[in-house]
């Protein structure tokens, strides 16, 4: 029979199920114009993927479809028109792809669901066998690790798809909003993990070094699944180095939260621990300014700017961006959830949200009441003051770890400096940030 494979956040030709087990495969993405302005970093990264799973189709004698409209009613459209026997779609978690399924088999089209946006399915290991899902992530990570995983899928050298099927066309690039986003596509996330598979081995030594910025940066690439997860993880777990190790243990929080998700569809809006929820302060001022990383305290700038310049921030300057303006600014993460979801070419909901809620203290962190000392933290994971002078050019000519600190420098080089003293708001915070 002839099957429509319908891409979502699978693109890519490596460990496809969707590619693979049908006589004929008709691959479709679907434009959906309601998903235009969500984020112009991820729709150009999106766009750029599309061009190149295109091609990568194209190389293996098929092509990629494109139509514009609800997802639904085209992939109905087409599988009317080419005479479907099935539509294979990859499983996910979001309130939009759960609604997608549901409509999809409304429409009583044959509907099969492919794993493949994680490395386990959400669901796959649970805590005693029972039907709950893991809360906690360190048990998860012990069944995660000694569950069978499935087995990677070969590339298809030819696909065979039905001809006389108009391809559509892909609308014109549109532009991003960071000027220093990597770009998006198979190949060049294909690319960078051979590249990494080089330096993994150090990754347990220095992925907190902020100025060393020695992280793989494959997230946008698992993101929109041009890289397969299971793909990742099984190279990781092929080799026993502590750095690959450390690197399938942090590669293992992005299933862990999407087995959340499953659980707890509302993370993005809906405090995990209603009780931890209370007493968020009213700051429009101080939410603009760690917005626009002008707080007054450079590692928290420095992150926030990057954020903006390359939508991609460094995990440990999440940690400390999120965790200053929830509990040292008092404000609430969930504008915190969507302006991080606006730039970050990696941002979803699973990974966004759940991070946000453990870094808040409403969510499944173990030690909810953990606060970031955003100076310690400075002096410890940059220590040269090399990721401010980086980001926060106002900055650039005080040397060493004197930069964490420029309320401290004397009164007559601070007075050149154009950069803002801690904001209104935070000064009795900021009296004991001095020390
Ligand atoms: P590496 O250090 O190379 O890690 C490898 C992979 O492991 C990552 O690509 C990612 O898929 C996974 N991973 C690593 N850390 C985490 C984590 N804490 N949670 C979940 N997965 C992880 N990650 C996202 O993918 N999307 C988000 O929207 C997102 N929002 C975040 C918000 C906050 C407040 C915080 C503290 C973290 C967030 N993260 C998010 C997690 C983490 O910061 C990024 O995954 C990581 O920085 C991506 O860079 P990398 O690929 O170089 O990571």
């Amino acid at each position: 029979g002839t099957r429509i494979a319908l891409f979502t956040r699978d693109l890519r030709v490596h460990d496809n199920p969707l590619l693979v087990g049908a006589d004929q495969v008709v691959p479709l993405f679907v434009l959906d114009p309601k998903l235009n302005g969500i984020s112009a970093n991820r729709l150009r990264f999106l766009h750029q993927s599309l061009a190149d799973l295109r091609q990568n189709l194209r190389d293996r004698g098929a092509d990629l479809v494109i139509r514009e409209g609800d997802p639904v009613a085209e992939t109905a459209r087409l599988a009317a028109e080419v005479d479907a026997s099935s539509v294979m779609v990859a499983g996910d978690v979001s309130a939009y792809a759960q609604r997608r399924e549901g409509r999809l088999r409304d429409e009583r089209l044959p509907v099969e669901i492919a794993p493949g946006v994680t490395v386990l399915p959400p669901g796959a290991v649970r805590p005693g066998g029972g039907g709950a899902s893991y809360r906690v992530f360190t048990p998860y990570f012990k069944s995660w690790e000694r569950a069978a995983w499935r087995a990677s899928v070969v590339s298809p050298r030819t696909i065979a798809m039905p001809s006389g099927i108009a391809p559509g066309r892909l609308p014109s690039l549109p532009a991003g909003e960071s000027p220093d986003a990597i770009p998006g596509g198979e190949t060049e996330g294909r690319r960078r993990l051979r590249a990494w598979q080089g330096q993994i081995s150090r990754y347990d030594d220095d992925h907190d070094d902020m100025a060393a910025d020695n992280t793989s940066r494959l997230s946008a690439y698992l993101r929109f699944g041009c890289l397969s997860p299971l793909e990742v993880a099984l190279a990781a777990k092929a080799d026993d180095s502590p750095g690959a190790q450390a690197f399938l243990r942090q590669l293992c929080w992005r299933d862990f939260y999407y087995q959340v998700t499953a659980a707890f569809p509302t993370l993005s809006t809906e405090p995990m621990r209603a009780k931890a929820d209370t007493e968020w302060r009213y700051d429009e001022d101080g939410l603009q300014h760690w917005r626009d990383g002008m707080t007054g305290v450079p590692i928290v700038d420095a992150g926030m700017r990057q954020l903006r310049a390359e939508g991609w921030m460094h995990n440990r300057a999440r940690l400390i961006t999120a965790s200053f303006l929830t509990k040292h600014l008092g404000i609430d993460w969930r504008p915190g959830v969507q302006w991080f979801f606006r730039w970050l070419l990696d941002g979803d909901v699973p990974n966004n949200s759940g991070n946000w809620q453990w870094t808040a203290g409403t969510g499944n962190d173990t030690r909810p009441f953990r606060k970031f000392n955003p100076i310690r933290q400075a002096q410890r994971f940059d220590a040269e003051g090399v990721y401010v002078r980086r980001y926060v050019p106002e900055l650039k000519d005080i040397d060493g770890a004197a930069v964490h600190q420029p309320w401290r420098l004397p009164d007559s080089v601070r007075r050149g400096l154009d950069y803002p003293g801690p904001l209104e708001s935070h000064r009795d915070e900021a009296v004991w940030l001095r020390d």
